[in-house]
Parts: C-alpha cells; structure tokens; sequence
C-alpha cells in the first residue's frame, strides 16, 4: 500500500543521520621506483573513483630527493578531495590504493612503490595507533609543503615554507 503524502515527505526532507557533510582532505602522494609519474598519475585515478570521494583539485608534480635514504629522486604531488568516508576509512582506501600498486608489476619483482599520506582531515587532530592527523612530519618536508602551498595556501604557514627552504624540490620536468 502506497504510504501516505504527508508521511512521505516528512521521509523525503530529513536528512537521514548517517549522511555526513563532506570533508575537504588532502593527501600527499610519492614514489620513487618503476614510473613514479605513472604511479602517481594512476594512484590519483584510484583516489577519484572511490565511492564517497570527490578529486577537486591536485597539485604540479615535483621532484625531491630522498630524505634519510639513498635511491631515485622521488615524485611528489599533493591532492585535495571532498570525502563523506571517515578519517580511518579514507586512510584504510589509501593503504588498499598503495598495496595494488605494490602488487602491479610489469615483471617479476619490479620494483614499484607508492606511498600515500592523509596531511589533513578538515581541521581535525586525530592521534590513534594507526593515523595521526594531521600528518605528524608534513611540516618538516619541503616535498609535502610545496605542492600543498600551490593548491590550498591557506593550510601552509610562510614560516614553515621558510624553515624548508634548503630542502631540495624541483618542478618535475
Ligand atoms: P609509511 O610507511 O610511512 O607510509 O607509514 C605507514 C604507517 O603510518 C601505517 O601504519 C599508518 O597506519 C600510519 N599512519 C599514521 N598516521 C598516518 C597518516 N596521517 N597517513 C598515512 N599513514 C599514517
């Protein structure tokens, strides 16, 4: 049987409660074996295809070299999306996004890496065993900060950006 008009609007207008207000997020994104660009350019299509994320906008590609390791420059962008995922579900996305990358492999023990950061969740402070947000060492790496900077400004203090002014980070050609 058909409900009633009223009962039916009331239904139509309430916002049922497990529909959240997206988050704005950003997340930083690196590799630095097989084709970094190549991995990073299908980590950002990961991203944008996951239910519940909304890519709005994504940095230059840029080059750094590595911090306390040796090994290739890596390539380095950062990416802002609108989420209705919880921090930890986007955080479980984005070590779903890094494990297929690592298991993508044109031949036999390719090297291939990607890692993946969630920098910022809205203006939350999270500290948990598996996520900190936002990301503890973001403020000390040149390679986070830039391409953050170009795309959302706002979250970068100038004093940061002037403390990693040494650290070497390029366009990537
Ligand atoms: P890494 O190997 O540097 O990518 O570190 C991965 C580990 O850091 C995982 O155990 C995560 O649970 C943890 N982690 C804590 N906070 C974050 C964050 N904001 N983004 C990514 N990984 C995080």
């Amino acid at each position: 049987m058909a409900a009633p008009i009223q009962a039916r609007t009331a239904a139509q207008t309430a916002a049922p409660e497990h529909v959240r207000e997206p988050v704005l997020a950003y997340i930083g994104l690196g590799a630095n074996l097989g084709d970094p660009a190549a991995s990073l350019a299908a980590a950002m299509a990961a991203i944008a295809s996951t239910p519940g994320v909304t890519l709005t906008a994504r940095s230059a590609l840029y080059a750094s070299a590595p911090v306390d390791a040796g090994g290739p420059d890596y390539v380095n962008a950062v990416v802002q999306v609108h989420t209705v995922l919880t921090a930890p579900d986007l955080l479980a996305r984005l070590q779903a996004i890094e494990l297929q990358a690592g298991r993508e492999r044109p031949y036999r023990n390719a090297p291939r890496t990607l890692d993946l950061d969630l920098l910022l969740y809205g203006d939350a402070h999270i500290t948990s065993p598996r996520l900190e947000v936002p990301h503890p060492r973001m403020g000390e790496r040149a390679f986070v900060l830039l391409p953050l900077a170009e795309i959302a400004p706002q979250r970068v203090p100038q004093d940061r950006l002037q403390a990693v002014a040494g650290q070497r980070v390029n366009p990537y050609p």
